[in-house]
């Protein structure tokens, strides 16, 4: 008996039927005689009627720019709805439940409108509804500022919320439930047969789920870390086990290969290499604040693809000789931080080499190694290394 959170993605409340096997595993927590506090995302992917892109597309045909407070305050509605319709979903069994929204929930945020982030959470109004023996349903993905704006905390917000919600209420447990049972070494969708790894640490997730994995979001582990509060990651669909994250790291050499796509490499022409000066300009518009290096060892900067035209002009206004390689990929093979990376990389190097595919630069970090190829032969290359290592 205790608390536990329970989050549930966007295709777990989709339909009624997957609200179904949504509600067993809220009934079941319950009967177990705990506290139960649920997190849901929208309901289901663009094209369903109250899905988050949905609902963005709605201020987008009214043409002109959009409001980045009026876009929060819409997109948070697509949470509340599906908070709205689970909880009442719930009383229908008999069972006491009420829907909260991130702003009557207590989550104070900072005011990054679309990607803002939970300074604060109040656990009282939760803990008052849960001491009236009611399951709360809170509507995942958004908070208020100190000006009672309302906020959204970007894409994957939802596993954000409940685990700073764990962190608050000091939940024995939290569960995001998603529509894969677990966390595997890479995306089933792209490798079908890849193994799901029974527990990992943080800093392994962190590492994943940095450079891809979007199973759970980088904030939501790195606020389990700091609570130092268990995750399980699991299917709403089945019964298994799935990944539990939390100290203990996995019994895997290699644990994870992930991939980021969409994204632009700048880089010097030969024989010369960036200003420091320059160095700080680009980086400041990139996501990625790592400087990769390509095989003579010139530095390689990454840009989001949809920032390559920024990158391109302040290059121009430097005058900076620098290229702009489009279309590329990067596969972060992450792995023990007790085993040695040189003989990690040499054996990835080789890999890649031996499917003739040309890597463009990479980096070593403590517990991982990223590898820029061309997006054309990512899929490729994780399916390649993961071959080699899981065979
Ligand atoms: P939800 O709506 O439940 O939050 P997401 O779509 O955000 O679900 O995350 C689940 C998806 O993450 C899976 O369908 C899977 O394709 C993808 N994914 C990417 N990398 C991994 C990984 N390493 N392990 C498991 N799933 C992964
Ligand atoms: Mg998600």
């Amino acid at each position: 008996m205790g608390l536990i959170v329970q989050k549930f993605g966007g295709t777990s409340v989709k339909s009624a039927e997957s609200r179904k096997a949504v509600l067993n595993h809220i009934l079941k927590a319950k009967a177990a005689g705990n506290d139960v506090v649920v997190v849901v995302s929208a309901m289901g992917r663009r094209g369903d009627p109250y899905a988050t892109d949905t609902l963005i597309d709605l201020l987008r045909e009214q043409g002109g720019k959009i409001n980045p407070k009026t876009q929060d305050l819409l997109m948070s509605c697509g949470e509340i709805i599906s908070a709205c319709v689970m909880a009442t979903y719930i009383e229908a069994q008999g069972v006491k439940a009420e829907a909260m929204t991130g702003f009557q929930a207590g989550i104070l945020t900072t005011d990054d409108f679309g990607n803002a982030d939970i300074v604060n959470i109040d656990p009282e109004p939760i803990q008052a509804k849960l001491r009236e023996g009611k399951v709360v349903v809170v509507a995942g993905f958004q908070g208020r500022t100190r000006n009672n704006e309302i906020t959204t905390l970007g894409r994957g917000g939802s596993d954000t919320t409940a685990v700073v919600l764990g962190g608050y209420l000091k939940a024995d447990l939290v569960e995001i439930y998603t529509d894969v049972p677990g966390i595997a070494v890479t995306d089933p969708r792209v490798v079908p047969e890849a193994q799901f790894i029974p527990k990992l640490s943080y800093d392994e997730t962190i590492a994943m789920a940095e450079n891809g994995a979007k199973v759970i979001h980088p904030r939501a582990v790195k606020a389990a870390k700091e609570f130092n509060l268990q995750v399980r990651v699991k299917s709403t669909f089945d019964e298994s086990e799935g990944t539990l994250v939390g100290p203990e790291a996995s019994d895997l050499t290699i644990c994870g290969i992930s991939l980021t796509k969409d994204i632009a490499a700048a880089k010097y022409e030969r024989g010369a290499d960036f200003t420091e000066a320059e160095l700080i300009k680009l980086q400041s518009i990139s996501n990625d604040k790592t400087l990769y290096g390509d095989s003579s060892r010139q530095k390689v900067i990454l840009l989001d693809e949809g920032r390559k035209d920024i990158g391109m002009s302040l290059a121009d206004e430097l005058k900076a000789q620098v290229s702009f390689l489009e279309n590329m990929s990067k596969v972060t093979v992450v792995y023990k931080d007790t085993v040695s990376s040189k003989e990690v990389d040499d054996r990835i190097t080789a890999i890649l080499a031996g499917e003739d595919i040309s890597v463009v630069a990479k980096k070593q970090f403590e517990n991982c190694c990223s590898y820029i190829v061309e997006e054309d032969t990512a899929k490729k290359s994780v399916k390649a290394i993961y071959k080699a290592f899981f065979k």
